[in-house]
């Protein structure tokens, strides 16, 4: 065992999943603590977390920024207000997207799905107003298509799981959201088809695909797309749920590319941890939509939001985004040697703190073999090994759990 032990010392009192609802499979340890880029089970080991918790914690565990960002909203007593009153953490926050983005307006929510759905309505009301004022009824209801593509992950709701290409999630669940069109982003001419001018509200894409195997979609592509949207008058949705915020080493993904979508759905990292979505609507989307068109109880509370602002004000130093490119590039060049000495690896792609290893071996035995030597993976698919540290991580860690890849493939 590679692990070291914990200093915390932290009493747990036994519990029994048997309540849980068995939507997830977890091993049996529990984790009782976080520091740095380690968890800490309940027996005092640590695990090195190149998962961060499905990219959720940018900043790792025990975070000083996020710890006082907390205590600073909590000084005000306000965790929650609703929306019927303003905040200032919410506008600042807000305020802050629109200058690091895109001229535009902000939507809060909760989650990633959340932000899909937000997306979807907001999508389907401005690209039946960019019809006209003398469209017809009729002609309205028929723009209704969601475009999106083979192997993204949207979200599990109605909506987005319509748009989520995965037909095991989707069929115990039938009938969902009505005009999901799923077609082969590599396939130029099979999306065209898909698109027209009467039926096409949206085209929704991830800038770099992260359930789907950690694949990075081309900055050509993006500008197809946007070409399309344009000539169809529909709306460009960036899924940037799991890619953006730092992750690439940009503070968005789309960055880039320099390709600008209409919405661009954001969640995991933002909220340091507390559930926060956002939809960072352009301008030409914001002035279609209505008051009372979507609505949130809990959206951009001043807990959350507090919160929100300190993580993005962190991550969008340019020191601490050329921190994130000159890591990532560490990975790569690890993965590079790995790729060259171990025939198992087919592929490996990724960017900023965003990697995946493509194998021919099943990734599940790797992932339970190195939690076993205290280092904690998420696959991305069957075939693809993902790493997803903490922004945070050090040298020392990347090479450790490169080493150990390096070691379980042997
Ligand atoms: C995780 C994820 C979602 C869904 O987010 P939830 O918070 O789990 O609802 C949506 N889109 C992408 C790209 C994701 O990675």
């Amino acid at each position: 065992m590679n692990n070291s032990t914990s200093t915390l010392e932290i009493e747990v009192a036994p519990t029994t999943r048997d309540a849980m609802l068995g939507v997830y499979r977890p091993p049996e340890l529990r984790f009782v603590a976080g520091e740095g880029s380690s968890l800490i089970s309940e027996d005092g080991r640590a695990f090195l977390d190149f998962t961060s918790g499905i990219g959720v914690n940018a900043l790792g565990f025990g975070s000083p920024v996020i710890r006082a960002a907390i205590e600073a909203a909590l000084d005000t007593g306000l965790i929650h207000t609703s929306n019927l009153f303003r905040t200032a953490p919410a506008e600042a926050l807000a305020s802050r997207l629109i200058e690091l983005s895109f001229p535009g307006k902000v939507f809060f929510c909760n989650s990633g799905a959340e932000a899909g759905e937000a997306s979807l309505k907001f999508a389907r009301r401005a690209a039946r107003a960019w019809l006209g004022d003398s469209a017809t009824e009729e002609a309205k209801a028929a723009k209704h298509q969601i475009v999106a593509f083979k192997d993204g992950f949207h979200g599990r709701l109605h909506g987005t799981l319509a748009i989520t290409d995965r037909p095991a999630y989707q069929a115990p669940f039938a009938p969902l959201m009505p005009g999901a069109v799923v077609v082969d982003l590599d396939d130029s001419d099979a999306i065209r088809a898909a698109v027209s001018a009467e039926r096409t509200a949206a085209i929704i894409v991830e800038p770099i695909l992260g359930e789907g195997g950690v694949r990075p979609v081309s900055a050509a592509k993006l500008m197809e797309l946007r070409a399309l949207c344009d000539e169809v008058g529909a709306v460009l949705i960036f899924d940037e749920v799991q890619c953006g915020i730092g992750r690439t080493g940009e503070v968005f993904a789309w960055q880039e590319s320099s390709v600008l979508p209409d919405l661009l759905a954001l969640a995991k990292p933002i909220g340091g941890g507390l559930p926060m979505g956002a939809v960072i609507l352009a301008d030409r989307v914001a002035e279609t939509i209505q008051p009372g068109d979507h609505a949130t109880t809990f959206g951009g509370g001043p807990l959350v939001a507090s919160v929100a602002l300190a993580v993005l004000e962190t991550v969008a130093q340019p020191d601490f985004l050329a921190e994130v490119r000159r890591k990532g590039a560490l990975i790569e060049a690890g993965l590079i040697d790995i790729a060259s000495r171990h025939e198992s690896v087919l592929a490996y792609r990724g960017r900023g703190l965003m990697w995946g290893l493509e194998l021919s071996v099943p990734v599940a035995d790797l992932t339970a073999a190195a939690f076993e030597a205290g280092v904690l993976l998420v696959g991305a698919g069957p075939g693809v090994l993902r790493l997803l540290p903490p922004l945070t991580v050090t040298d020392q860690e990347i090479e450790r759990v490169l080493g150990l890849i390096d070691e379980l493939l042997s």
